[in-house]
């Protein structure tokens, strides 16, 4: 049963590419009855995605635009190639009616949500292994070769990143979903009965 809540709260979701940050974004969507955050890319689109559910794919003159707007909360390159971006407003609008936001975002964004909004709480997922990381960049069928590759050997650095950067909170491990799944989210809900319990 979704969990009904009364104060707003900011989550960030990242880890490296394929290791199941979307699979585990939704799965606690659904539990705790939170609100995803569609962000803005450059990247085309997949077969499998849908425009302003998945992303809301933009050209990179409108995401420039986006950026001068001052539109995002973070945005950042991603892989060297495209451009990905939170909005603000959604951000805001679900923050200011008590519910949860959850956000899929690189590193380099898990950074910039820490400067800017220190209270909201940051998750790293990390593989069981490197040889899982990359069957499950290979099975999800989504990337072609250059692009697994590329996500594959980022995956080191970004880790390292995340791990020296001090933006994350808790670092959960995705081997079993069912248990990452539940980490993550008996942490958020420790969490937030925390903050509604202090004076
Ligand atoms: P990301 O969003 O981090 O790039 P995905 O959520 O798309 O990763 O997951 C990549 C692939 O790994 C998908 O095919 C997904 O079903 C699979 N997957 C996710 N979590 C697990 C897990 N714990 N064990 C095995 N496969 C997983
Ligand atoms: P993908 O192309 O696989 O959907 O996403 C590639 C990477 O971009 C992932 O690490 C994902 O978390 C990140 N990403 C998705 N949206 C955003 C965003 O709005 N901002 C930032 N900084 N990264 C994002």
């Amino acid at each position: 049963m979704p969990t009904t809540r009364t104060q707003g709260a900011l989550i960030v979701i990242s880890g490296p590419s394929g290791v199941g940050k979307t699979t585990i974004v939704h799965r606690v969507r659904e539990e705790l009855n939170a609100i995803f955050s569609v962000s803005a890319t450059t990247r085309p689109k997949s077969d499998r995605e849908t425009d302003g559910v998945d992303y809301y794919f933009v050209t990179s003159e409108r995401f420039e635009e986006l950026v001068q707007e001052r539109a995002f909360l973070e945005h950042a390159e991603v892989f060297h190639c495209h451009r990905y971006g939170t909005l603000k407003e959604p951000v805001e609008k679900v923050l200011a009616k008590g519910n949860l936001m959850l956000l899929d975002i690189d590193v380099q964004g898990g950074v910039q949500v820490h400067q800017n909004m220190p209270e909201s709480l940051r998750f790293f997922i990390l593989p069981p292994s490197e040889d899982e990381l990359l069957r499950r960049l290979t099975e999800r069928g989504r990337d072609d070769a250059d692009s697994i590759e590329r996500r594959f050997s980022e995956a080191k650095q970004e880790i390292l990143f995340a791990s020296e950067s001090g933006a994350y909170d808790f670092f959960i491990v995705n081997d079993n979903l069912e248990l990452a799944v539940a980490e993550t989210v008996a942490i958020i809900k420790k969490c937030q009965d925390t903050a509604q319990s202090a004076p």
